[in-house]
């Protein structure tokens, strides 16, 4: 598994960029233009690769901006789980950001306990 969760070291600003890249072709194609939340929401989800309850993001949120309401971090995370930005860990009720759009259809989530980084796997079973 060695391979699966990202070094500490790898360079996190390709993957922002990559998934801001990807957001924007979104919205281009489909006409549409995030609103101020759903951009704060996304921002904050791609800082790293953990995933986070959408209280602490109202919580990351007040630190670099205006505070909005929990309810306003649930509107904004169902258009981004609709668009597939973000995926929602039901066990934990947590969110993270996608982190291969690429592969990313109905992925299967790894998560370390020690560093609560979650890692995305390609949808396929796991060999018996
Ligand atoms: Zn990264
Ligand atoms: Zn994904």
């Amino acid at each position: 598994m060695g391979q699966v969760f990202r070094s500490s070291k790898h360079s996190h600003e390709v993957c922002i960029k990559r998934a801001k890249s990807h957001a924007t072709g979104l919205a281009e194609s489909t006409g549409k233009k995030f609103g101020a939340n759903q951009l704060l929401v996304l921002d904050i989800l791609l800082q790293d690769h953990k995933a986070i309850s959408a209280y602490e993001i109202v919580e990351r949120i007040a630190r670099i901006a205006d505070r909005i309401q929990p309810v306003q971090v649930y509107r904004a995370l169902d258009v981004l789980l609709k668009l597939g930005l973000v995926h929602r860990l039901e066990s934990k009720n947590a969110y993270v950001a996608c982190s291969d759009h690429e592969k990313c259809e109905t992925p299967q989530f790894l998560h370390c306990s020690s560093c609560e980084q979650v890692a995305e796997l390609p949808a396929r079973p796991f060999l018996k």
